[in-house]
């Protein structure tokens, strides 16, 4: 196995604040009363409800089938009865159905070994089926159904097969614990997507606070039959981005604004990675995540295995609370999250984190002229001038913005973060993407 380290162009230094909740190892959030599963947890079309209220459901029963362009499967968390369907709008602004299952009756594989399968005797397209079957999709927040991304390509499509260590955003540390808590599971996932994308060569990327699960890794790639490298990084903020990874790994460049499979890669996060590995390992659906629950403002930070559709409240009340009261509270990471002020949100297969952020930690910089130090554009990952896409957007020129790279920031934020300004550039560019895009179906609509 190969260690190689790299450094990333762009990107900025983050405080590390994942310490306090990335050194405990992870445990068991309480079994919610009363689950809120929404039936939108991915990209693409909502899954179709197929059960009603009144109904009886057991513990991983289907409650949501997958219909439509990349849909994806959802599954009850916990055993119960249908009291409610319901609409909420998620910590991402997406409107969604939910089904409110109050919990009653026995868990039938809570606390039980499962039995594993022999998935090598399996072909593709069972294996496969079993991904589907999980409704496992991208849990690192892109949300993406894996049957769709993992789907056997043409061969030799793939050049390489990229597992991303790094953890997406600063304060998160759920990745970390997988890989420390779970390498060989991580390493076997592997192995099931080899067999499905028949890459030319597998790394495994950890970058920053990761890289210190390298020796569990390690042992894990050696006691496999899989040819696995081992690439590790500096602990930069955006080192997790997909496009980033890519070319840190590859020296091939994609832009932001098209997919990483055209340089060939694949690239799959930690805990979809296990996700892959229970469903076809032990036809286990996605019906639990581990969340970080970090920040300032938390008495216990900690990574919490929590039930899908638990609420952030409760997670924060197993978390003892608030010490102080929070700047605000963010679902996801600081940089790219959402902020939330209704604790009673569901965690969905997309919620990495929850973070009580203190005034301090928020670093609210009052907001004066542009001073042109540069910075913003020495930050840009994607080798973008997020000042120049500003003032673009601000003159509305909308044909300029786009060939300037509009399409192309991947929102990272790091040009909101370094900006001695104080302005919210990130944010910006990502409304004027919205509006171009709205604009642009209204064009269409017209014609
Ligand atoms: S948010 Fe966009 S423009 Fe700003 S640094 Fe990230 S990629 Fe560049
Ligand atoms: S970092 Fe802020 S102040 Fe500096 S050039 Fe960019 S927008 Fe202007």
């Amino acid at each position: 196995m190969k260690l190689i380290r790299t450094f990333l162009k762009g990107g900025v230094f983050t405080p590390d604040n994942t310490r306090s909740a990335r050194d405990v190892a992870t445990w068991n959030a309480m079994i919610p009363a009363r689950s809120v599963v929404p039936l939108l947890q991915h990209e693409g079309e909502p899954a179709r409800c197929v059960v009603e209220r009144g109904d009886r459901v057991d513990e991983g029963a289907l409650i949501g089938a997958a219909h439509g362009y990349q849909s994806a499967r959802v599954h009850a968390p916990i055993p119960g009865v249908v009291s409610e369907l319901t609409q909420l709008t998620l910590p991402d602004g997406r409107e969604s159905e939910a089904v409110v299952i109050e919990l009653d009756g026995e868990f039938r594989q809570l606390g039980r070994v499962l039995e594993p399968r022999d998935w090598r005797g399996l072909k593709n397209d069972r294996i496969q089926e079993q991904i589907f079957d999980a409704g496992v999709v991208g849990l690192a927040g892109d949300g993406v159904p894996s049957h769709v991304k993992y789907s056997p390509p043409s061969t030799g499509a793939v050049q390489y097969l990229i597992l991303n260590g790094c953890e997406p955003e600063p304060y998160l540390s759920n990745d970390y614990r997988l890989l420390r808590e779970r390498p060989e599971h991580v390493v076997e996932a592997l192995e099931i997507l080899i067999r499905l994308l028949a890459p030319k060569r597998t790394v495994i990327a950890l970058g920053g606070h990761t890289r210190s699960a390298a020796g569990g890794i390690r042992r894990a790639v050696a006691a496999s039959r899989a040819r696995i490298q081992l690439h590790r990084f500096a602990g930069k903020y955006p080192q997790g981005d997909e496009h980033v990874l890519v070319r840190s790994v590859t020296n091939r460049s994609v832009r932001g604004a098209s997919p990483v499979s055209e340089a060939g890669s694949m690239v799959v996060n930690v805990a979809t990675a296990v996700a892959v590995y229970e469903a076809v390992v032990f036809g286990k659906p996605v019906v639990e995540r581990i969340v970080t629950v970090a920040g300032g403002a938390i008495t216990r930070p900690g990574n919490l295995k929590v039930r899908i559709g638990a609420s952030i409240g409760d997670l924060i009340e197993e978390c003892e609370g608030f010490r102080e009261p929070p700047h605000k509270v963010v679902v996801g990471g600081p940089m790219r999250g959402s902020t939330v002020t209704d604790l009673s949100q569901p965690v969905t297969k997309l919620t990495t984190g929850i973070l009580a952020l203190t005034e301090a930690e928020v670093q609210a910089v009052p907001q004066t002229p542009c001073i042109r130090c540069g910075r913003c554009t020495r930050a840009c990952p994607m080798g973008l001038e997020p000042v120049l896409l500003y003032q673009l957007n601000a003159q509305r020129r909308n044909r300029a913005i786009t060939e300037a790279g509009l399409f192309d920031c991947t929102e990272c934020g790091c040009c909101s973060f370094i900006c001695p300004a104080g302005i919210a550039l990130a944010e910006d560019l990502k409304s004027a993407k919205s509006r171009l895009r709205s604009e642009e179906r209204d064009g269409r609509a017209r014609s």
